[in-house]
């Protein structure tokens, strides 16, 4: 949440080479391409593909499209995101991110400033109000990221997405790439635009021919992908701040790679509903992270019972768990310190022009983020489309 803040100085170079894409020439290799990962950055790299006349299959593992940009509706009186959920930038990013000079998509959005805030540290909870002075940032009113991609850039994308395939082999081959999923299909292509997450990548469960070269194997051992998960809980009264630091508060106001941050979910939204939400992405949360979803709730629940002596329990009324540690093609939140001196676009820079890299890794200063995934993805679109 607060890390974002000093991401926006770079999104201004990053979203003028996004907008050189109309301009674009093509004299192209790519008539087909396929894309792996139906994530933020498959589905911005698709929607601009096509747009260019390209041919474009995007092979998705999972059941449904979004990856980290996922939506929980009937739970409250609002879509949850229960994933990415801040705009982490000026909401023009949004038409930037579907290239349009007219930026103004007509969708509303918060202006999230809390107001309230408590830290709790060494058994004492204290209010902290001044930090509302530092802190600002951008929410959908309404609608959520997924809605965003629902709305906008997925009726593009026609039948190209195949969903429930989960990419194992990418073959480069003497005119182009061949990419075989689970079951044995094969897809070929020009080019393949890889989008997993840096975990995927890591895990080697995609076997590349030739092999992936040092510089990127190596590489990735400087990237760290850590822990994440999300718990919403629904109360039936207000008994919580806008914010509740509970834990060192330098995990809140610095670039600190630990962050567990209780928010109130339903701030400046159109909601009746009593909605916390606790926000976790960090290296050292893993114990919690394997808990099952009954047990993370009652873990969770026994903190804020211990912090607000016991009001949590007496108007607990129901929870939800997103555990994306646990979700099988993700393992975990996103990438962000790095441990290397090497520039991440160099690490996974194209191999021999046909192999291509995009997704929140690659996002530069607005790593971490879905519209640094998605500028990563339309930058890897102009060098497809280039070359
Ligand atoms: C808890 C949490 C909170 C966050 N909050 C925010 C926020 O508030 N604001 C913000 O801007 N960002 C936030 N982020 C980060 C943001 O969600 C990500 O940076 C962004 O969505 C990543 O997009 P991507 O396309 O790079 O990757 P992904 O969304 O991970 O997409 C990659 C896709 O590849 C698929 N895949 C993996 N392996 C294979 C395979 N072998 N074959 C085929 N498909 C495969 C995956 O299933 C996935 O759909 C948050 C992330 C988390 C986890």
């Amino acid at each position: 949440m607060w890390q974002s803040i000093h991401r926006r100085q770079f999104l201004l170079s990053l979203a003028s080479a996004a907008l050189s894409i109309p301009g674009i020439v093509s004299a192209q290799t790519a008539r087909r391409v396929v894309i792996v990962g139906a994530g933020a950055a498959g589905l911005t790299a698709a929607f601009h593909l096509r747009r260019a006349g390209v041919e474009v299959t995007v092979l998705e593992a999972a059941p449904g499209w979004g990856g980290r940009v996922a939506r929980l509706t009937g739970f409250a009186d609002f879509p949850i995101d229960t994933g990415a959920e801040w705009i982490h930038d000026d909401p023009t990013i949004l038409g930037q991110i579907l290239g349009q000079e007219n930026t103004d998509l007509g969708i509303e959005t918060i202006d999230y400033r809390p107001q309230t805030y408590q830290v709790y540290s060494n058994g004492n909870l204290r209010p902290r109000n001044l930090l509302r002075i530092g802190y600002s940032e951008v929410k959908f009113e309404t609608t959520t990221w997924y809605g965003f991609f629902e709305r906008f850039v997925v009726p593009d994308l026609g039948d190209s997405i195949v969903l429930n395939a989960p990419v194992t082999d990418i073959e480069q081959t003497s005119n182009g790439v061949s990419v075989r999923v689970q079951d044995g299909r094969r897809f070929d292509a020009d080019h393949v635009l890889v989008t997993v997450p840096v975990s995927i990548l890591k895990s080697a469960s995609i076997r590349f021919t030739p092999t992936l070269p040092d510089r990127i194997v190596e590489g990735l051992e400087g990237i760290q992908f850590g822990e994440g998960f999300k718990v919403f809980l629904k109360f039936r009264e207000r008994f919580y701040p806008d914010i509740l630091i509970a834990g060192p508060i330098q995990n809140f106001i610095s670039d600190a790679w630990d962050e567990k941050t209780y928010y109130d979910a339903a701030f400046g939204k159109p909601s009746e509903d009593n909605i916390l939400g606790l926000f976790t992405a960090s290296q050292d949360q893993l114990s919690r992270a394997r808990l099952g979803d009954d047990e993370l709730i009652s873990d969770v629940l026994a903190e804020l019972d211990e912090i607000y002596d016991g009001t949590a329990s007496r108007v607990f009324e129901t929870a939800h768990v997103k555990n994306w540690s646990r979700v099988p093609y993700i393992r975990g939140s996103y990438s962000m310190a790095i441990e290397t001196d090497q520039p991440v676009d160099e690490i996974l820079a194209p191999i021999n022009g046909r192999v291509h890299f995009a997704g929140e890794v690659l996002g530069g200063n607005a790593q971490a983020t879905v519209h640094g995934a998605a500028l990563s993805a339309i930058q890897a679109v102009d060098r497809i489309l280039n070359s």
